[in-house]
């Protein structure tokens, strides 16, 4: 690890009448300024200008803008704030990889109210994996993430400011970057939790984060990803239009029932059928699959013949994880020689197999090893 942890204090908004700015729609602001008698062409005007300071401008206090009327910006301030939620800690992995422990605001002051995010460099891009929920109902048993219970649903305001954490951190702002040359430019919902069971804020967020007067993430560089919650993945494609990722990590129920539980549920043949019918399909976009190698688990010849077999009508991406093991996980990962065998049987059948290569593993960022430091610390004990 080349940078150790840094601990960081932000300013902390704990009164939950306060609202985030960033977890609101244009339309919702307006609304707002109505209230304050702002009226129609002044009214989109000050809202664009808020709007703007937010996403293009980082702006953390109101105090930091400078061209609208201070009044306004005074009533502003009583109900709402642009304050992030606070770092408790940053790590920077020996290959760049960073990732945050992030606080987010309680009820009861309980402690397990922590997620993580986790930014990813690469050469040409830069990928930020954003959390849905504390913890995970799923129990998938290869996950990390899924051995820490599910706290509470993330708002749409807590995920958008996993954001935009990222960008202060990377000084990743468009005013002090002109040639908007972007570090982030692709967002996956692939962190904590299952982003279906939290679907109206995850809409919002990404509608948020797509909304072209701000932020102006593109779709296709946003990737959301279920274990294959059947009823919602329509909803995707129609209400918010991403790239969609499925957690299939098995062609054959009697080992994804294992692997991923939610499947008893949903299983293979509804799964699968939901994936051939996703409206983005029609765009010629292709799903993404993940497929994590388990050592004698998954990853025979077999099971890639399996997985032609069900995939043969969708257009599709299968990305073959090299299993991250975490303290006290029951699977080994698959020989390296297995999984290029495995990836070859799938590249002659026509399907992209990118082995993908592990990442942030000496700080625990790597796929599946998301969970929150205060459960962590519960556990050595
Ligand atoms: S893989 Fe995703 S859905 Fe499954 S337990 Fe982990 S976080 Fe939850």
């Amino acid at each position: 690890m080349l940078d150790t942890s840094l601990e960081l204090s932000s300013t902390k908004h704990d009164n939950p009448n306060i609202k985030k700015i960033y977890g609101q729609f244009k339309s919702e602001i307006s609304e707002e300024l109505e209230k304050f008698h702002v009226p129609g062409k002044q009214n989109s005007m000050r809202t664009k200008q808020l709007w703007n300071w937010t996403f293009l401008g980082g702006v953390t206090e109101f105090s930091e803008i400078n061209n609208m009327p201070k009044e306004l910006l005074n009533q502003l301030s009583k109900n709402y704030t642009l304050s992030r939620n606070s770092i408790a800690k940053e790590q920077k992995s020996n290959d760049g990889t960073m990732k945050w422990l992030i606080d987010l605001e309680s009820e009861n002051n309980s402690t397990n109210n922590q997620i993580e995010t986790v930014f990813i460099p690469e050469e040409k891009r830069g990928t930020l994996c954003i959390s849905s929920q504390i913890g995970c109902t799923l129990n998938c048993t290869f996950c990390h993430t899924g051995t820490q219970k599910l706290v509470r649903n993330l708002t749409a305001a807590e995920i958008v400011s996993q954001l935009l954490i990222a960008k202060d951190r990377l000084n990743d702002w468009h005013k002090n970057n002109p040639n908007n040359v972007r570090k982030i430019t692709n967002v996956v919902m692939m962190g904590m939790g299952e982003p279906l069971y939290n679907f109206e804020a995850v809409k919002k967020a990404l509608q948020i984060m797509t909304d072209f007067d701000g932020l102006a993430l593109s779709k296709r560089r946003i990737t959301l990803s279920t274990s294959g919650i059947v009823p919602y993945i329509e909803r995707v494609g129609n209400e918010i239009g991403v790239s969609l990722a499925v957690s299939l990590h098995a062609a054959k129920d009697e080992i994804r029932d294992i692997l991923v539980p939610i499947n008893k549920k949903y299983p293979l043949r509804e799964l699968i059928n939901a994936c051939e019918n996703y409206p983005r399909i029609k765009n010629s976009s292709k799903i993404t699959f993940e497929y994590v190698m388990l050592k004698d688990i998954n990853d025979s010849l077999e099971d890639a013949k399996d997985l032609i077999k069900i995939l043969s009508n969708i257009p599709s991406k299968i990305n073959l994880i090299p299993f991250n093991p975490w303290p006290g996980s029951n699977y080994m990962c698959s020989d390296m020689k297995k999984i290029r065998e495995f990836a070859k049987v799938l590249l002659d059948a026509g399907f992209s197999s990118p082995i993908r290569k592990p990442r942030g593993q000496d700080i625990l960022a790597a796929c599946g090893q998301l969970k929150s430091e205060t459960i962590r610390l519960k556990i050595k004990k």
